[in-house]
């Protein structure tokens, strides 16, 4: 299998090789932080699984660690890495994918830190659009 993806403004585009590693959604307060989300899709691979075929992402150093990847243009975080924890690996921030759905989540993770009430979104009203006006 092939996935190919990239950032919001197509600067910066990859193409990822082979299945998933895992695939999970994190609730860590740094990738909440740098997302500017509630949670963060990661899908890990192989680090030579993935390749990016037009741009170069711009690195942040989010610990000491860890090395957060994202378009300079247009800011969407795109792969992480953290030799110490997870060293040969790349996590990519699943929903870039031009098809997010296909690879499926697989669980949660982090949730140690996850916004009390993230614990319950599934329980919340949903609307297709925008909810009807009074
Ligand atoms: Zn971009
Ligand atoms: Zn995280």
């Amino acid at each position: 299998m092939v996935l190919v993806g990239g950032c919001h403004c197509g600067a910066i585009r990859y193409e990822v090789r082979g299945e998933p590693i895992a695939h999970a959604l994190c609730h860590c307060r740094d990738c909440r932080r740098h997302a500017g989300a509630p949670m963060v899709g990661w899908a890990m691979y192989p680090a030579d699984a993935v390749k990016v075929t037009q741009g170069e992402p711009k690195l942040y150093k989010s610990s000491e660690h860890g090395r957060r990847y994202f378009c300079p243009d247009c800011g969407t975080g795109l792969f992480y890495t953290n030799d110490d924890v997870f060293p040969g690996i790349i996590d990519v921030q699943s929903a870039t994918f031009d098809d997010p759905e296909a690879v499926p989540a697989q669980a949660h993770i982090q949730v140690a830190e996850r916004i009390k009430w993230m614990g319950r979104a599934h329980e919340l009203p949903a609307f297709d659009r925008f909810p009807p006006r009074e």
